[in-house]
């Protein structure tokens, strides 16, 4: 048995404030005076002072605003590497994500494309990076993707929604700072946090599951319980464990696998472009089948935050609209696999898919 020797994030701070230290982690790391950073933020920043003002600029460095309303695109990727490189006449000193999964993973792949030749859409897939990225940092402002710990980048990509999975994904720093998540929108709070609960049953719910994944994967799913169930301790204590349950969906997934929900809601993604943590509560909404308890305790969580998911998403689809769905979520192989085991063909068919599709 060969066991996989992972990666993990190098440094992290943790704790309301830290992001008062961004400047200070930062300034070792400048390279030279012609080598900016350059702050990928999410545009729901913009004009806000309170988040923006602690990031200090100097010499050439770059603040970008980027909208979160689409997940990142393989071609999103390769214009903003270009623009960097044609912009400034030395490599960057650094990669600063701030924002939610949609930030962090545009700013790992950017770190990724800035050293990499060619287009990103070459490395969607496991371990295609061959050359170290640049220094990257990520700060993440919502909770629950585990973007923030992940040895992935998930693109949307010409052929393929998939992450680049290497080792030279995760970030070299994170800051986690829970203060910088208390103005997120209810709703979204639940679809991401509800991404990370979703991590946790999937991850101990499968074949994959060691011992690594389940000590990590039974405590963030603790923490979704005291958070969304109990809604046990002070709104500055709820953003705190939600922040944590995060990091520890992210550190169980890494040594197993998602699973049926995931798979399902990559289709949606890259037909309808359907968000993540939406998308994977559509869907996990209608697999009591694979993960029944999960299911009834999302069912209740839901109804305890007065939740109500958009329906009758695939009522107008044609067939060859099913058909793209179901040929995405069928390629999510290791998934599959981590979900029902090794014979995982024998039952999961494209009728099944289809049907459970169409109840979506
Ligand atoms: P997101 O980053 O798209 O953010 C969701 C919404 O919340 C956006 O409208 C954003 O502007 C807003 N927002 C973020 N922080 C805010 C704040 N502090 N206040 C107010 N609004 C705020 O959503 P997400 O659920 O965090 O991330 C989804 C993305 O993460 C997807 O692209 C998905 O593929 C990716 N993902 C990656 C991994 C990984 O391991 N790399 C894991 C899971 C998901
Ligand atoms: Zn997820």
């Amino acid at each position: 048995m060969n066991y996989k020797n992972y990666p993990m994030v190098s440094r992290v701070v943790f704790g309301r404030g830290s992001f008062n230290q961004l400047n200070d982690i930062l300034a070792p790391k400048r390279l030279n005076a012609k080598a900016p950073f350059i702050f990928l933020v999410d545009d729901v920043f913009k004009g806000n002072a309170w988040l923006t003002s602690r990031i200090s600029l100097a010499y050439d460095d770059q603040l970008l605003f980027i909208s979160a309303d689409e997940e990142p695109t393989t071609s999103q990727v390769d214009e903003l590497v270009e623009q960097i490189i044609l912009n400034h006449t030395d490599r960057p000193s650094g990669i600063i994500g701030i924002g939610g999964g949609t930030l962090l993973d545009l700013s790992k792949a950017v770190a990724i494309m800035l050293t990499n030749e060619g287009e990103s859409k070459d490395y969607q897939g496991w371990d295609l990076v061959k050359t170290p990225a640049i220094y990257h940092v990520g700060v993440p402002t919502i909770s629950g993707t585990g973007a923030e710990v992940s040895r992935t980048t998930v693109l949307t990509g010409p052929e393929k929604k998939l992450g680049i999975n290497s080792d030279y994904t995760p970030f070299d720093q994170v800051i986690l700072d829970p203060e910088l998540t208390k103005d997120v929108p209810k709703d979204q709070w639940f679809y991401t946090g509800m991404d990370c609960y979703i991590h946790c049953v999937e991850s101990l719910k499968g074949t994959y599951l060691n011992a690594f994944s389940q000590s990590y994967g039974e405590k963030s799913l603790e923490l979704c319980k005291e958070i969304f169930v109990d809604g046990d301790g002070s709104e500055e204590e709820l953003q705190d464990k939600l922040m944590m349950a995060s990091w520890h969906g992210g550190m169980s997934i890494a040594y197993s696998q998602v699973g049926v929900a995931h798979a399902l809601s990559y289709g949606l993604g890259y037909l309808l472009g359907t968000k993540h943590g939406l998308g994977n509560c559509i869907v996990f909404d209608h697999l009591e089948e694979f993960y029944p308890e999960g299911v009834a305790l999302f069912k209740r969580m839901k109804k305890i935050h007065g939740i109500i998911l958009p329906q009758g998403l695939c009522s107008k689809l044609d067939e060859d609209e099913f058909n793209t769905m179901i040929d995405v979520a069928l390629a999510m192989e290791p998934l599959w696999e981590n979900a029902m085991g090794k014979n995982w063909k024998q039952t999961i068919t494209r009728e099944k898919l289809r049907a459970l599709y169409e109840k979506m």
